[in-house]
C-alpha cells in the first residue's frame, strides 16, 4: 500500500506564555512512500517524526493537508479504519494478559462481517508469533519476558490484523545495544517477508541507514533531503544533512574558493572548477583524506587509534569546526606517530562545499 503525504502541516499552540507563535512540527510534507518499502523517518529529537507517524496513524488530526492510502483518502477516517499497525518505544503490551492473549487481543475486538471464530484467531496469532519467532513464550505474561521479547510480542501484536501499513515509533530505544542490532535485522526479515509498507521512526542515522529502502532526513519539522541511504550519504543536498549522517562524522571547515582553488587555511587543498570565488564551508567525510608526505593539506597530528582493518589518524586544524579530525586509513598505511603534522591529499568526491550563508550545497568539478 503506498501511503502519499500531501502539503501535511501540524500545528501547536504554544504553551509558552513569552512565545506566542504555534509550534510548526511538521511543516509541508509532501512526499510518496512507495508500496512494500521501509521507510526510515530520521532526525534529531524534537523535530517531528512521532507528530508525522501519529498524523499517518490518525491518533493527531492535521492542521492542513491530506492523508492517502493508496488511491484512498484517509484523512478524516479514524485510526481504527485506517488498516494501521502500530509499535512504540516502551512495548505498551497488557502486562495481566499471557503474550498469546496481548496478540489475541486486536482479533477479538473485531466486528460484523470481520468477526473470526477462535480457531482461526488462535491460527493468525501463532502464524505472526512463528514470524516474529516467539512460539515458546506464548503462555508467559511480559513481566516473564526480556526487553527484546516484549518487543517481539509489540510487533506480533501490530501485525495480526496484517495492517495495510506497519508504523514503528523508536521501536528498538530501550534495547541494549545487541539487542537493538539483533532486532533491527529482524524487523528487516520480517518487513521483506511481509512486504507491508514499514514507516521506522529513528533518531539514529545509523540504524536508518542500515535497514532503510528509503530515508527521509528531517530538522525543525521540514524534510531536508529523501533519498536511498547509500546516495544520501554520498550526495548530501546542505550541510545538516551532511552532518547529520556518518561515523566517524564528516569533518567540517571553513574555507575559501578563490581563483579553481580551493583553501583550507593556507593550504590549496584541491583544484575545482564551476565555483566563483567565495566563503565555504568544506565538508570532508573520514575516508576522504589520503597519507601523503607531500600531501597540501597540513594538519597537527594528535594520535593514531587503532580499529583493526583500518586505522584512524586523529588530527587538528585551525580552521576546523570540529575539534578534532578523524580520518579513516587502511592498516597497511604507516604512520609516523612521533610526527609533529600528518599530511593529506583529499579524495574529491569525498569532499562537499556548502554556502557560509545558507548551507545549501555547492557543486564543484574536480580538476
Ligand atoms: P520527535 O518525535 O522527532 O522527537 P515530535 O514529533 O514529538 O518530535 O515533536 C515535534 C515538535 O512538536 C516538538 O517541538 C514538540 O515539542 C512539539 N509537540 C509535539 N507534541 C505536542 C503537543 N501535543 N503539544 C504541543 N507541542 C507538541
Ligand atoms: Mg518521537
Amino acid at each position: 500500500m503506498k501511503v502519499i503525504l500531501q502539503n501535511l502541516t501540524k500545528k501547536f499552540p504554544s504553551r509558552d506564555k513569552k512565545k506566542q507563535e504555534d509550534v510548526i512540527a511538521v511543516n509541508d510534507f509532501t512526499f510518496e512512500i512507495p508500496d512494500g518499502k521501509l521507510i526510515g523517518l530520521l532526525g534529531p529529537s524534537g523535530c517531528g517524526k512521532s507528530t508525522t507517524l501519529n498524523l499517518i496513524s490518525g491518533l493527531l488530526q492535521p492542521t492542513s493537508g491530506k492523508i492517502f492510502f493508496g488511491e484512498d483518502d484517509v484523512t478524516d477516517l479514524p485510526p481504527e479504519n485506517r488498516g494501521i499497525g502500530l509499535v512504540f518505544q516502551n512495548y505498551a503490551l497488557y502486562p495481566h494478559l499471557t503474550v498469546k492473549q496481548n496478540i489475541l487481543f486486536p482479533l477479538q475486538n473485531l466486528k460484523g462481517k470481520d468477526k473470526l471464530s477462535k480457531a482461526a484467531m488462535l491460527e493468525k496469532a501463532c502464524e505472526v508469533a512463528r514470524l516474529v519467532q516467539i512460539e515458546e513464550l506464548m503462555e508467559r505474561k511480559p513481566g516473564e519476558l526480556s526487553g527484546g521479547q516484549q518487543q517481539r510480542v509489540a510487533i506480533a501484536r501490530a501485525l495480526v490484523k496484517m495492517p495495510r501499513v506497519l508504523l514503528l515509533d523508536e521501536p528498538l530505544s530501550n534495547l541494549d545495544a545487541r539487542l537493538r542490532l539483533q532486532t533491527r535485522e529482524e524487523i528487516r526479515r520480517i518487513q521483506r517477508e511481509t512486504k507491508i509498507t514499514t514507516i521506522f521512526v529513528t533518531h539514529d542515522q545509523e540504524e536508518a541507514m542500515s535497514i532503510s529502502d528509503m530515508i527521509v532526513v528531517m530538522k525543525d519539522g521540514m524534510v531536508q533531503q529523501i533519498g536511498k541511504p547509500q546516495d544520501v550519504y554520498d550526495n548530501p543536498d546542505n550541510l545538516f544533512v551532511a552532518r547529520f549522517l556518518g561515523t566517524p562524522p564528516i569533518n567540517v571547515f571553513e574555507g575559501q574558493v578563490k581563483e579553481n582553488k580551493l583553501y583550507i587555511g593556507e593550504d590549496a587543498v584541491l583544484s575545482i572548477k564551476g565555483v566563483t570565488n567565495q566563503e565555504v564551508y568544506v565538508g570532508i567525510r573520514p575516508e576522504g583524506f589520503l597519507l601523503r608526505e607531500d600531501g597540501p593539506f597540513t594538519c597537527a597530528l594528535r594520535g593514531v587509534e587503532v580499529m583493526g582493518r583500518d586505522i584512524s589518524v586523529v588530527s587538528a586544524n585551525k580552521a576546523s569546526l570540529n575539534s578534532t579530525i578523524r580520518s579513516i586509513i587502511a592498516t597497511e598505511k604507516k604512520v609516523d606517530i612521533e610526527g609533529v603534522t600528518v599530511r593529506f591529499a583529499l579524495v574529491p568526491r569525498k569532499v562537499f562545499l556548502f554556502n557560509r550563508e545558507t548551507e545549501e550545497r555547492i557543486y564543484f568539478e574536480a580538476e
